[in-house]
Order: structure tokens, then sequence, then C-alpha cells
């Protein structure tokens, strides 16, 4: 994949000062945060649940990461965030409520909510606890009052805070439809809900309604112009890539997310000018999408990547032929990109897992069952610098004769549009609560 990005083009020794440069601001900035950490035991909650919401679990699992919090609040009594701990714990009875549909577990997940608003009234997730509340007071109590009696609140109080316009936009939905109104959040109702026109600030409202913190996504359809990708059995790289892009962008759009794509046309892009695009259009998300290729015409399957430094031979060999003329990464630059992309890999391992496993369950579904290939990490430029959670997907080998037919046929194109769609959602409303 072409060339490498800024710092590459510095001569050796500015190259070098800059790394030492960051090298020493990495060091200071250490002890900072060690002492600015959340406790550990609220990591691994918050971990778990994170695990959690993007499976689906039964009611146990949330009770026991509803009791997880509390304790870890319980026995954190001098940390400054010991709100995040109450929330999270009715986060997770929320999540149980929804599945058990049990009036009490409801209420105990908006008893918690509540005490979380009126502990800690001044804490930036006072108005998210209401909200969260009279979310659960209309749509698991049928209690329309009580959830007025907290949205009015949020109006009164935090009319500043980042929930207020959501929970006037909430309370609107509720007048109108005499009572009921659903904004939650839940994986298991949501896709009815997704159905208000995808422009402009009523996307932006949706989006926030849902709860996501992923907005904006970029994808980046590989190769293009001078460089078309790999071909065979009539299949052009660049062709395949920007058609399931173009694909994936409407129907993300019509999810309500913001979406960018690195070129829209047949147009060569440099690595350097992918990444910086990304960045300027502050995406959340990032997804490359590429053909695969082997000598070996019998195999075939889709794939995602995190970025990593390859360990085994054949996945080196894919990671050179997508870099193409980009050079090689010095030892120095390895150890610091690694330092410095190191906190954005789980998040990025999550995302290329359910990708992986939605796309797939997707295709099989729809009679197009694909060999799976696996999530597995390779030091992709494209992906070494992005500051977002970043995969690279090779939808199918070219060079498999039945895979080539495949990706020739718009019909297919377009369920592997939908595939990636379904992961990426999926994973955006894994983040909820986060
Ligand atoms: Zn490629």
């Amino acid at each position: 994949m072409e060339k490498n990005f800024g710092i590459y083009f510095m001569s050796q020794k500015r190259r070098f000062f800059v790394l030492f440069c960051l090298a020493v601001c990495l060091l200071l900035c250490l002890p900072v945060s060690a002492i600015a950490a959340n406790p550990p035991d609220y990591e691994r909650a918050k971990a778990n649940l994170a695990r959690l919401q993007a499976g689906n679990p039964g009611p146990n699992s949330w009770q026991a990461c509803a009791d997880e919090f509390r304790k870890v609040y319980n026995n954190n009594p001098k940390w400054d965030l010991r709100v995040a701990a109450l929330f999270r714990c009715g986060v997770a009875l929320e999540e149980k409520a929804r599945v058990t549909k049990s009036k009490t577990d409801a209420r105990n997940a908006a008893s918690v909510y509540e005490q979380s608003a009126s502990k800690f009234p001044s804490s930036a997730l006072a108005d998210d606890a209401l909200f969260r509340a009279a979310v659960v007071y209309n749509e698991l109590l049928n209690d329309q009052k009580k959830a007025r009696v907290h949205l009015e609140h949020i109006a009164r109080r935090y009319f500043r805070a980042d929930h207020a316009k959501i929970a006037a936009e909430y309370r609107e939905q509720m007048d109108q439809k005499g009572g009921k109104a659903s904004a939650s959040s839940s994986p298991r109702k949501e896709t009815t809900k997704v159905s208000r026109p995808p422009s402009g600030a009523g996307t932006q409202m949706l989006a926030a309604q849902l709860g996501l913190s992923v907005r904006t996504i970029i994808i980046d359809p590989g190769h293009g112009g001078r460089d078309p990708g790999t071909m065979h059995n009539g299949v052009v790289e660049q062709d395949v890539n920007l058609d399931i892009a173009k694909r994936l962008r409407t129907i993300l759009q019509k999810l309500g997310y913001k979406v960018h794509l690195t070129r829209t046309g047949n147009t060569w892009i440099s690595l350097a000018e992918r990444v910086n695009f990304s960045r300027r259009n502050k995406g959340d998300l990032f997804i490359s999408i590429h053909v695969n290729a082997s000598e070996n015409t019998g195999i075939s399957g889709l794939e995602t990547y995190i970025l990593d430094f390859a360990r085994t031979s054949s996945v080196s060999r894919l990671a050179m032929v997508e870099n193409a003329d980009s050079g090689r990464l010095g030892d120095m630059d390895k150890i610091l990109t690694e330092i410095l992309t190191g906190a954005r890999t789980t998040e990025s391992r999550r995302l290329a897992d359910r990708i992986q496993r939605d796309a797939l369950s997707y295709l099989k579904k729809n009679g197009a069952a694909t060999h799976d290939g696996g999530v597995k990490g390779a030091p992709f430029f494209v992906l070494v610098g992005s500051s977002m959670p970043s995969v690279l997907v090779e939808v199918g080998y070219c060079t498999n004769k039945k895979e080539a037919a495949r990706l020739k046929s718009s019909k297919h194109r377009q369920r592997l549009a939908q595939g990636l769609a379904n992961g990426i959602h999926a994973y955006a409303r894994s983040l909820r609560g986060k």
C-alpha cells in the first residue's frame, strides 16, 4: 500500500530527533497517568461489561457484572470517579431487565441510576443516569409519569449537559406517541428504531439517542489509480474495493452514521493522505477494504486484520503486497509504533472480531457461506498511525475461481457490504455506556 506517512519523509537525523522526543514525552507521561488511573478492578469490570455487550449473555452474567461494579463502588470510597462504577452497575442491571422483562429487575436498574444522580448530582454522569432512569421507567416499567419527572429534572438542572437535548427530544417523542417513546439502546430491539431520514442534525441526534460513541466512519477502498491492486480471474481489486465501499457507505448512512470515503473514484492516494484524511475528518472508526490473492488457488475466505507485527510467513507476505513499495520500518520505529498503537489494539481487536463474525454469519444466512480466515494481526501501514479502532478486511481471494466469480457479482458485493455493516453497527452499539 504505497508510501509511508509524514514522519518517514523527514531526514534520518530529524526523524530520529522527533522519535526521541516522543519517547521522552511518553516516559514523562507515564507516572502522571499512573496516579490518575482508575482502580484495576474497575477496568476489569468495564472490560467484562464490554464483552457482555458484544454478545448475547443471560441474566446471571448481567447480574454478576452488576455485582462486580457494586463491589468496585463499595471498595473505593476515596476514588474521584466512583459514580462511574455505580452508573455502570445500573447499565448491567438494565441489560438484565431487558432480558428477563421482570419489573423487579427494571426497578432495581432504575433505582441504581437514581442513586447515581442523587448521590453525585454535580458529576458529569448525573444527567446520563437520570436519562437512563427515564428510559427504564418509560420502556420497561410503563411508568410515563415517573419518566417525565426525570426528563424534566434534566431540563431544569442539567440544561447545559450533553443529555439535555436528547432528553428534550425523547420527551417530545413520548408526547407524540401519547406516552411511549423508545430511545434506548438494547441491541435486541434496536433495528426497528433506526427509521428516520439519515441526514443533518436529526441523524446526529438519533445517534446520540442510541448512545453511540461511534459517529463518523472512515471507509478506505484499497488501491486505486496507478495502483490497481491484485488482478486475477477478471477481478480488478481497486474496482471491487470501491464498489463495496460505496455500498457500505449507503447502508451505514441509513443507520445514522456520518461516513467518509478516502477515495470516491479511480484515483491514486498515498498512504500518508489516507491516514491524514481520517484524522482530518475526525473518524471514530476506520475500515480498509481489500481483495486477497494467493499462489494456492485452493485458498479462499474472508479475513480481518488489525495492526500487529506479523509472525507467520503468509501474513508477512500479504502485508508486503498491501504495503507495496512503502519501505521497511527500522527497529526503533517499530518499538515506538508499538507503544503508540498499543492502547488501541484492544478496541481494534473487538471491532475485528465483530466484523469477522457478523459478516460470515450474514453471508451464510444468505446462501454464500464463506471460509472463515480468522482475525489476524499484520503490520499494514494504513493501520499504523491511525488514532481510532482500525481494521483491514480482505473480503475474498480473487485467485480462487469460485470466489472470483462471486466478487464479480453485484449481489455478492452487496451481501459483503451488509455483513460488514452489521459487524460495525454491532461494535458501535457495544460501546454504549462506556
Ligand atoms: Zn489490497
